[in-house]
Parts: structure tokens; C-alpha cells; sequence
């Protein structure tokens, strides 16, 4: 879809993975990115269901972060698994709410969303520190619906 690619530039697709890759020195934690236009489904049951789509329950402490964003719906939500509900309280993921949907409101997306992995890294550290065998193992590429 036309929408999804105009989303973001080419450039600006690069800072987020550059981002991402930046909040994940930080954190054992694994964060990705998934952009679509629309979405029939609830956004919380689509998120979930790219967050399968993507296997990102292949991390050995279950602390993957899928940031999903809907584009065209102006809906985004972050879904953590579940080796992060277990140990973190339940408004956790609130500050990088608010970072990402400050930008959203100004049409900064790509803002946004850098602001919001970087956030998640930051919140992810204190649960989940970097080691020194790290491993990367999740793509850091943003997926597209
Ligand atoms: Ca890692
Ligand atoms: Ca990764």
C-alpha cells in the first residue's frame, strides 16, 4: 500500500533501525517494528497476531517488545511478552506511550517512533541489562503488513 510506503522515507526508515539497534545495546530485551495501513481487527488482537507472524516468542527470556503501528487507523500498540508482564508493573510501558504519541499527534512519525524504541530500551534495562553474551535475536528490520 501507497500509504505504508509514503509512512516513511527511506531515510527515515534507516534512524529506526539505527534506533533499534542503538536501545538494544542497552538491554537483553529484543524490539521490533511493524507498520501497516489498516486493520479490520482490534488493534491489541492484530498486534498480537504479527507478534506470533513474527516468532517473536524465539527469545530465550520471553522479553521481545513489538512496537505495531496502523498507519491509515492512527492506532498504534506496544505488546511485550510475556517474560516481561511477569516481572514488570502493569502501567510499565506508559512513559513510552506517551513519548510515541506526543510526536504522533504533531505528525511526527518517525520521531515517534525512534523516541518510543529508544524509551523501551531505557524501561527494558532495568529488567532485562545487556550481557556480555548477547545475542541478536530478533531482525532489527521494520516489518511491513
Ligand atoms: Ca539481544
Ligand atoms: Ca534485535
Amino acid at each position: 500500500m501507497s500509504e505504508v510506503e509514503d509512512f516513511l522515507t527511506t531515510q527515515e526508515e534507516q534512524e529506526i533501525v539505527a534506533a533499534i539497534r542503538e536501545a538494544e545495546k542497552n538491554t537483553s530485551g529484543e524490539i521490533r517494528v511493524h507498520i501497516e495501513s489498516s486493520s479490520k481487527k482490534n488493534h491489541y488482537d492484530r498486534a498480537l497476531e504479527v507478534f506470533y507472524q513474527l516468532k517473536m516468542f524465539n527469545t530465550k527470556e520471553r522479553n521481545a517488545v513489538l512496537l505495531y503501528v496502523a498507519v491509515h487507523d492512527q492506532k498504534f500498540v506496544i505488546y511485550g511478552d510475556k517474560g516481561i508482564d511477569a516481572v514488570v508493573p502493569d502501567n510499565f510501558w506508559d512513559t513510552t506511550k506517551n513519548s510515541i504519541q506526543k510526536h504522533f499527534k504533531n505528525g511526527n512519525f518517525k520521531q515517534g517512533i525512534v523516541d518510543g524504541v529508544l524509551k523501551a530500551g531505557i524501561e527494558l534495562q532495568a529488567h532485562f541489562p545487556w550481557q556480555t553474551d548477547d545475542e541478536d535475536e530478533l531482525s532489527n528490520e521494520i516489518s511491513r503488513g
